[in-house]
């Protein structure tokens, strides 16, 4: 197929026709991106940062527009989709504003006269990127990565091809030279023969776990770095002294937001036994509350799935789960790419709904006997991206921290990715972190520098 078509999945409405990238197209942006690069790794870094700070402004700007490209091609609901962009323009203030000091050499006292470690970019980064969050995945990669001197090819999933095109142009409208920032829309084959290519130093893939595996082969035949942010399957930790009055309407969010489709959402509750059966009736009148419709909307809370495939793909989950001995309280319901929200109590290891990853708004409710049992079910799993526990007592939570076995522990809090914090997974959600001082420090050169 030489172009693909976006779609409206809650409309079904087919909305714009782009041409896929050739072999010689994906040639020449290759060649583009080689030429620029060494002119755009020596600018001074203030220049890159003001630049960043002129992508910033221009999110701002126009975050209507863009939210309403994102809600037209994946079905985000619009308040949502705006606060993507508007947290987008949050993580380029925080590399526009740090990224000197991030980048800064680093001084080392040794036996020389002076040795620090001085911050090189690598060259040409490829970026797979996933549909979910399809401006936000993208800039919490370009933003400290173009930052510190790399330039970015990006290959976004194919159901959003207008969004990847825009932050193409983006790139450009903030004054970025031609080249520094591209997108390439290919299927896998080409993408295999991109990470092959000597252009490229390095990849970044968000995605699934399968996608991960095929990509870090591909990469770790041609002997280059990945970071790999994949998918999860989090505990949310709910102890018998959890305020639910307080913290409910969070765990709530925790699974539903972007109707469900967050590497991150909670998705296995793990609730001690004595405040179970309270949890679940709070849980399924809240949960009924959410405002389900059109995703344009500035009111509808859920909206639909990206794509029809995705819901039948849970609608299965969840039914293996129900043969095996779950309970339907709420919900199971599809219609299109429509999923209705919808809980499982009963959920034990060996079920779908706890084992797998559910990228939808289904919550599996779990039983504990105990905190310690608890705590054992939140690490059976095969992914490790990021734990909540809601408690009031800080000083077990405290105590807890070294047996979570993820990338991230928040207490009485959803998991959430922050530009000041690093975001990343342990087992099947992959490796490396973005955000922070360690995403910009992924993708640059950490040189040992030595003067006698
Ligand atoms: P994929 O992982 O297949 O897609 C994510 C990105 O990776 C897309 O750009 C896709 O391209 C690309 N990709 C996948 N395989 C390859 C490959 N072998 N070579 C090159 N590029 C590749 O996710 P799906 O959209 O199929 O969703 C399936 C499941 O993945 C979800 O239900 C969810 O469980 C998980 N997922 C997790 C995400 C996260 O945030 N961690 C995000 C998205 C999905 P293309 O579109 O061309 O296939």
């Amino acid at each position: 197929m030489s172009s693909i078509w976006s779609k409206n999945p809650y409309t079904g409405e087919k909305l714009k026709e782009y041409t896929k990238d050739t072999d010689s197209t994906i040639t020449e942006k290759l060649k583009i991106t080689q030429s620029v690069q060494k002119d755009w790794a020596n600018l001074p870094i203030t220049e890159r940062c003001n630049l960043l700070d002129c992508v910033s402004e221009l999110l701002l700007e126009r975050k209507e527009e863009y939210a309403n490209l994102i809600t037209s091609e994946m079905g985000k609901p619009i308040s949502q989709s705006i606060a993507e962009i508007e947290k987008c323009a949050w993580a380029c203030d925080f590399y526009g504003y740090n990224a000197e000091d991030l980048l800064a050499d680093e001084i080392i006292e040794t036996d020389a006269e002076e040795s620090f470690i001085s911050y090189d970019p690598l060259g040409c980064i490829l970026a797979v990127m996933p549909w979910n969050y399809p401006f936000w995945q993208v800039i919490r990669f370009a933003a400290p990565t173009l930052t510190a001197g790399n330039t970015g090819i990006l290959k976004h999933a194919q159901n959003v091809p207008g969004c990847a095109k825009a932050l193409e142009q983006l790139f450009l409208d903030a004054g970025y030279p031609k080249g520094c920032f591209q997108s390439i829309l290919a299927g896998h084959e080409e993408i295999e023969n991109l990470i092959a290519h000597k252009t490229i130093k390095a990849v970044t893939l968000t995605g699934s776990e399968k996608a991960g595996r095929g990509i870090a082969e591909t990469a770790g035949k041609n002997l280059k770095k990945t970071v790999l942010e994949l998918g999860g399957n989090n505990p949310c930790i709910v102890f018998e002294d959890a305020d639910l009055d307080e913290y409910l309407e969070t765990m709530l969010q925790a699974r539903m937001q972007n109707t469900g489709q967050s590497c991150i959402a909670a998705k296995r509750f793990i609730v001690c036994s004595e405040i179970y059966e309270d949890f679940i009736s709070k849980f399924i009148a809240a949960t009924k509350n959410l405002k389900v419709g059109n995703p344009k909307d500035s009111d509808t809370y859920i909206g639909v799935l990206a794509r029809e495939d995705l819901a039948e793909t849970l609608k299965s989950q969840v039914d293996k789960s129900l043969e095996k001995g779950a309970k339907l309280v709420l919900g199971n319901s599809k219609d299109g790419a429509y999923f209705e929200p919808t809980i499982l109590t009963d959920v034990v290891p060996g079920m779908p709904a706890f084992d797998e990853e559910t990228f939808g708004p289904v919550a599996a409710i779990i039983k504990a006997h105990d905190r310690t049992h608890a705590i054992s079910l939140a690490n059976q799993s095969s992914y490790g991206l990021g734990a909540m526990l809601f408690t009031e007592d800080m000083e077990a939570a405290l105590e807890l921290i070294p047996q979570i076995s993820d990338g991230a522990f928040f207490v009485n809090d959803m998991v959430k990715s922050d530009p000041r914090l690093p975001f990343g997974g342990t087992k099947a959600s992959g490796y490396g972190r973005e955000l922070s001082r360690e995403g910009i420090l992924e993708f640059v050169n950490k040189k040992t520098v030595y003067l006698k």
